[in-house]
């Protein structure tokens, strides 16, 4: 499967320390993330992540291409509910995505937690007979 990551700054340690704790399961899977998000998460877990740019500069469009055309299979996408930021609309976007292309997708890390061990089960492998095939 493939993973996607995004953390907004107020949560990058956060999914430092999500993918820490996770780091067995996650190896066994391809990752890809945003520019610093990616970064940070792979010099504290030593996991290969494929980088994209950084969210300011457009790393979360990638993200949303790859969505687009059906490349991920889960997004773990820790945003700070609290402070407004510029890029909401693109947010917006991104979300809608996922609910157009049925990708389970976690907003913070107690749905993050649920999915991981879910995907570990198996339970999300209905995704494949819904999903257009790549
Ligand atoms: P970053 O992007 O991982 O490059 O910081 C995430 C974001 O949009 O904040």
């Amino acid at each position: 499967m493939t993973i996607a990551l995004i953390a907004h700054d107020s949560k990058k340690e956060l999914m430092v320390q999500f993918c820490i704790a996770y780091c067995g399961i996650l190896s066994r899977h391809h990752i890809c993330a945003t520019g610093t998000t990616g970064k940070m998460v792979s010099e504290a877990t030593g996991l290969d992540i494929e980088k994209f740019l950084s969210g300011s500069q457009g790393g979360d469009q990638q993200i949303v291409s790859r969505i687009s055309c059906n490349e991920v299979d889960l997004l773990l996408f820790f945003r700070d509910p609290i402070s407004a930021k510029a890029s909401e609309p693109n947010e917006y976007n991104l979300l809608r995505l996922c609910d157009v292309h049925n990708i389970p997708v976690a907003t913070n890390i107690a749905t993050a937690e649920a999915l991981i061990h879910a995907m570990e089960r198996g339970d999300l492998d209905w995704r494949d007979i819904v999903k257009p095939s790549r």
